[in-house]
């Protein structure tokens, strides 16, 4: 109790900042610049992490700060994924992928570009503006983006409108969108295949059946995710709804066995459907289109 007519000291306003220490801003220091974020300055969630928003500030002081996304990797996740989304990661360069820039050992975070925000938000807010010519351009540079990863040997693995950014320009027509979330991606084999070990907890909707069903990975199960993602373009943002909840992996996989696909939606045209869609989803996986084949079925449609 404090006595009558003293003066209350005031060690309460001292420890404001010891109390708040959970979100005082993080500081990065790597070999030529710093990183900063904010611990409430959450952008994004996904299976693996959290994704903040920050700036850099190089040590060279020419270089103006710029806007990043810390991808801060859970801690239950094991320090060899973490390893293999950075060497992944670190050696790509194209217009339509995201780019490194740094990493912590330390804290488990990866460094890249800021973009304003992921695709699928983008396919809802954005709706009633994005004609069939302005969704093709963008299956285009996703195929784009997609022929580099394949070109290097890599399978993506988890290509979704969820992971699949974009670059928002003072017009729609300028908008871009790039390729993200390398953390499912492998190298494929000397044979273009890559055998997962399990497949608890994979994005099943995405999934073709020979992914699902043998755990067997190739740019040509890319190809299936390829076209469930313009399924969720020309829904403009609708998840894939050929699974209802309670419907188990054998069950789903039973389905696309006796060759029932995801419908055409009204906003779908004929040509996507049938060209690109259904032609990303045959039950052989060399009978589907590649990217490149892809980027000039497009191109030829939209001239
Ligand atoms: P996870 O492996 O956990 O799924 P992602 O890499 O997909 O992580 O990131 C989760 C979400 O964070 C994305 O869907 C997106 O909304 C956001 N995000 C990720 N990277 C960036 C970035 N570079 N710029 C802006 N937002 C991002
Ligand atoms: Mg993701």
């Amino acid at each position: 109790p404090i006595p009558n007519g003293t003066e209350m000291p005031n060690y309460n306003q001292d420890c404001v900042h010891v109390l708040d220490v959970k979100n005082m801003p993080q500081v990065l220091q790597l070999d030529d610049c710093r990183v900063i974020y904010s611990p409430q300055n959450i952008i994004g969630k996904g299976h693996y992490g959290i994704v903040y928003r920050g700036t850099i500030d190089y040590d060279n002081r020419e270089r103006p700060s710029e806007n990043v996304a810390i991808k801060k990797l859970n801690t239950m996740q094991v320090t060899q994924d973490f390893q293999r989304e950075i060497v992944i990661m670190r050696n790509l360069e194209h217009p339509n992928v995201v780019k490194f820039k740094y990493w912590d050992k330390n804290t488990h975070s990866i460094i890249m570009e800021y973009l304003d925000g992921s695709f699928d938000v983008y396919l809802r807010y954005k709706a009633p503006d994005l004609t069939t010519n302005r969704l093709l351009r963008f299956a285009v540079e996703i195929a784009h983006g997609m022929n580099y990863l394949s070109g290097k040997g890599l399978i993506h693995r988890d290509l979704a409108a969820r992971n699949i950014l974009v670059d928002r320009k003072s017009h729609i027509d300028l908008d871009c969108v790039k390729i993200s979330d390398f953390g499912l991606a492998q190298f494929a084999n000397s044979e273009g295949y890559y055998y997962a070990k399990s497949n608890r907890d994979i994005p099943i909707k995405w999934y073709s059946p020979e992914a699902t069903s043998t755990c067997k990975f190739s740019s040509y199960s890319d190809v299936w995710s390829y076209g469930v993602t313009l399924y969720e373009m020309f829904t403009r943002g609708e998840a894939p709804n050929l699974v209802p909840p309670q419907l188990n992996q054998e069950d789903f996989l039973n389905r696309l066995n006796k060759g029932e696909r995801l419908p055409q939606s009204p906003g779908c045209t004929d040509f996507v459907y049938n060209e690109l869609m259904l032609a990303c989803w045959n039950a052989i996986p060399r009978a589907r289109p590649t990217f490149s084949r892809i980027i000039e079925i497009i191109n030829a449609e939209i001239g």
